[in-house]
């Protein structure tokens, strides 16, 4: 081998043109033999945001913890003492070596906001006003509990609160801190559109502060987010688990640009054998117009006076992707647990009588069962090379095949319920977050995988989902709630993109731009002149 293929060869994963240099290079860590390496990292910049953008396993928080010295580096020489003068030589005369000075001196403070919300119940035992008060270094707390819409939830015990809770909780306690370095391991997971605009501005806010000189570094894989958020990116490429390659930074609009093309320019490399466009949609060629269901006005509660819904009736045609959006606590969960049966409305009937396969935003598949015996008993089609081709590959279940369903992790979790939707023989499939848990990778070749299944099986599909680029992809009309989010809901009847689009802006006050080289769409920044010019018309989403 030629010293970088650990368990596996790269090249299998990567078409390499030219070796990049950092690969030619001793890696800056590795876990042990056969173990993960990771080359080249991010360079926290003071004054502003760093965003980092890749995979799942492909090294970020590993990165993340030697730049918090939480981890000291061992430059591939694993199995002996590291020290970080021997990081410090290698690091000479880059950009990283004052940074890595101050960190030997003890001179940087650091702040960590970790991936995963949910371990944070299993580690502290109290309230959110008890977690939150020993954080508060800068005064600012209370600014940020109003803006993160904390205060209704100040008094419930941390392991009572949902998880968007959690997540901005742990987003207030991270930027409430005094540090000179902040690593935040993603900010939207949970959140909803509006809840995600406002942690990016937060994060901004901090590191805009011109008395002090913060660096941020976040992972993120909300792309329209990463865009808002970041001055620069570093792409994170490899093979999960095998190893993974930080890039130099790039700018924002390059390197999310780079990144969807699956071609990196600088370091000549291929990352991806297909690019993701966003070009209109081509029209399918399923008889457009055909109704499925038709459905009457509905309307549901729950208990006296806790939520209500109200649903104005509509169609939902045969062979159609519709995407449903909205803000968080505003009934959209609700809606589809009405439509796959399992909630009856009070007023108003669905009575249609169709083969519908559903996946809960909550998933629970506990069984002590392994994934491969799990989704056989759910289809035939299991281990043919159509259903391999369909929905094993692009949902990436081939390396988890033989785990126990109680052993997976959030993303690992949702490919395997998203296959065992999509495996259902069903005329009509309801998915609620998909793209909950998944990176950038896994939500393309999950979108890529339902919207496939979709038009070869004439399947009518209903999305729900938060992020906005899942949502373009793979809708082609849209239902939109509106009301007073855990008090009352309304959801209007299907529209088309452009319409459902614009009626959901604009009730968040957000409006989108299309990058001239690629059509991917970008946030304005509000009153910039296309903000205000793009609201004068009417035009929040669609502007071709
Ligand atoms: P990311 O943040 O990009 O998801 P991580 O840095 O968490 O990636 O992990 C990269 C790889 O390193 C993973 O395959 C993970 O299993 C492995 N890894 C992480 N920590 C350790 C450790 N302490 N020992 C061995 N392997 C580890
Ligand atoms: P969304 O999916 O849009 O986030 P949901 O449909 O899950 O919203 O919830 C809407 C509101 O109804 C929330 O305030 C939620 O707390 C409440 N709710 C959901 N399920 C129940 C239930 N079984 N009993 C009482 N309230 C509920
Ligand atoms: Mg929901």
């Amino acid at each position: 081998t030629c010293g970088i293929c650990v368990e596996k060869c790269p090249f299998d994963a990567i078409e390499i043109i030219n070796l990049p240099q950092e690969l030619n290079q001793d890696p800056i860590h590795r876990y042990g033999e056969n173990a993960f390496a990771l080359y080249g990292l991010p360079v926290p910049e003071a004054g502003s945001v760093t965003g980092i953008l890749g995979p799942n396993g492909i090294g970020k928080s590993t990165a993340v913890k030697a730049l918090g010295a939480e981890l000291t580096p061992n430059l591939g020489e694993y199995g002996v003492d590291a020290d970080w003068d021997a990081v410090l030589d290698r690091y000479r005369g880059t950009e990283l070596q004052n940074y890595i000075e101050k960190l030997i001196e003890g001179d940087i403070e650091v702040a960590r906001k970790p991936q995963y919300v949910d371990q944070i119940p299993k580690q502290f035992d109290g309230n959110t006003r008890q977690l939150l008060e020993r954080t508060d270094e800068r005064g600012d707390l209370d600014y940020l509990i109003d803006e993160l819409s904390i205060r209704p939830v100040m008094d419930q015990d941390i392991d009572s609160i949902s998880g968007g809770e959690l997540q901005r909780v742990a987003l207030a306690a991270t930027l409430a801190r005094d540090a000179d370095f902040y690593f935040l391991d993603e900010i939207t997971p949970y959140l909803d559109i509006g809840q995600r605009v406002t942690a990016a501005r937060l994060v901004r806010e901090l590191a805009e502060d011109e008395e002090t000189d913060r660096s941020m570094l976040v992972v993120e894989h909300d792309l329209a987010i990463l865009d808002l958020l970041a001055d620069s990116l570093h792409v994170a490429y490899g093979e999960p688990g095998a190893f993974g390659v930080i890039t130099d930074p790039k700018s924002v609009r390059n390197g999310i640009n780079e990144y969807l093309k699956g071609y990196l320019s600088n370091e000549n490399m291929r990352i991806r054998p297909e690019a993701i466009t966003f070009e209109e949609h081509a029209p399918r060629e399923t008889a457009k117009g055909q109704a499925l269901i038709d459905y009457p006005d509905i309307s549901k509660s729950y208990g006296e006076g806790e939520f209500s819904l109200d649903v104005d009736g509509g169609t939902v045609h045969r062979g159609e992707v519709l995407g449903i959006v909205g803000p968080n606590g505003i009934g959209k969960s609700t809606l589809a647990k009405l439509f796959a049966g399992s909630l009856e409305p009070d007023t108003g009937e669905l009575d249609f009588e169709l083969d519908i396969a559903y996946k809960p935003q909550y998933i629970e598949i506990d069984q002590p069962m392994r994934v491969d015996a799990f989704l056989s008993s759910i289809t035939d089609d299991f281990g043919t090379s159509y259903w391999d081709t369909e929905v094993a590959r692009p949902l990436q279940l081939n390396r988890i095949m033989e785990q126990n369903l109680t052993d997976l992790s959030g993303g690992e979790r949702q490919r395997v319920a998203i296959a065992a939707c999509l495996s259902k023989d069903a005329e009509l499939y309801l998915l609620d977050e998909p793209s909950a848990h998944l990176d950038v990778e896994q939500r393309v070749q999950a979108t890529t995988a339902i919207r496939r299944y979709a038009e070869n099986h004439d399947a009518t599909v209903m999305v729900i989902d938060h992020d906005i680029y899942m949502i373009d992809l793979l809708a082609d009309r849209l239902m939109v709630f509106d009301g007073e989010p855990a008090d009352h809901g309304h959801a209007s009847n299907p529209q088309p993109m452009r319409d459902g689009m614009n009626e959901f802006l604009a009730d968040l006050d957000i409006t989108f731009r299309r990058d001239e080289r690629t059509g991917r769409p970008r946030i304005n920044k509000p009153d910039s002149q296309l903000d205000r010019e793009q609201k004068r018309k009417g035009e929040y989403y669609y502007t071709g």
